[in-house]
């Protein structure tokens, strides 16, 4: 990803589509249900096409350039409310995603993926993962147990990217191509691991006005529930250059 003009699409995160409950205490990762059909009608609206993250990849891979009015949409964590609330919203409206999966929290109820001092939560089942899965719906690894990875010896940082991959793979069967650094930290040595236990890329929670041209460090544009309006969440949906 060398072209300084390139202009890359738009890459968005969500976490939680769901209502916050009364006791949550951070709240930003949470987009209430009707919010989320809105925003994804209107990106239809406006003619995006949406890839998954290992088809935008390959995309680029093959054509040497992005695909014009390309968009990503991932989640991150699994959560089931995913399936839940934003599952039927995809499929009425034909849209592909990429969801990263915590491999150790698939089918429980967790704290793990939650901000400290927040109560455990329900994640996707196994069996709502691989529905998904047959309707286009990609699985990237976010992780065996969303442990900080740039904190981590290396050997329990390859732990987490070498064997999230192989639980996803025995579930999937298919490959787990795709990879999102948990709460987007990552250091060299950790893309490095990631790139040698075979993943094609990278996700960051980093945002900015420019795209890191490291397809070991994509930055994505997370949409939170301040985002309340449309105009601020269409103006926030936008196009990255390249560096
Ligand atoms: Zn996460």
């Amino acid at each position: 990803m060398r072209n300084d003009s390139v202009v890359r699409p738009p890459i968005i995160l969500y976490h939680k589509i769901d209502k916050p409950g009364r006791g949550v205490l951070v709240r930003g990762g949470f987009t209430p249900p009707a919010r989320f059909a809105k925003q994804m009608s209107c990106l239809k609206k406006q003619g995006f096409v949406f890839y998954s993250a290992s088809e935008l990849i390959d995309y680029y891979r093959e054509n040497g350039s992005f695909p014009h009015n390309g968009i990503t949409l991932t989640l991150d964590d699994g959560w089931q409310d995913n399936y839940i609330n934003a599952f039927p919203v995809l499929k009425d409206l034909g849209i592909k995603a990429t969801i990263f999966l915590v491999a150790s929290c698939i089918g429980e109820t967790s704290k793990k993926a939650m901000a400290p001092g927040e109560t455990e939560r329900a994640h996707l089942s196994r069996a709502e993962i691989l529905e998904m899965a047959r309707h286009g719906i990609e699985f990237g690894s976010h992780s065996v147990n969303h442990k900080w990875l740039h904190d981590l010896p290396p050997d329990e940082a390859r732990f987490e990217v070498e064997e999230s991959k192989k639980q996803l793979e025995n579930l999937l069967q298919q490959s787990c191509k795709v990879f999102a650094y948990p709460a987007g930290y990552y250091s060299p040595t950790v893309a490095e691991l990631v790139q040698n236990a075979g993943y094609m890329a990278a996700f960051t929670t980093t945002y900015g006005p420019t795209g890191s041209p490291d397809p070991y460090a994509l930055n994505r544009i997370e949409v939170l529930r301040r985002d309340r309006f449309l105009y601020q969440f269409k103006r926030k949906v936008q196009p990255l250059k390249t560096t």
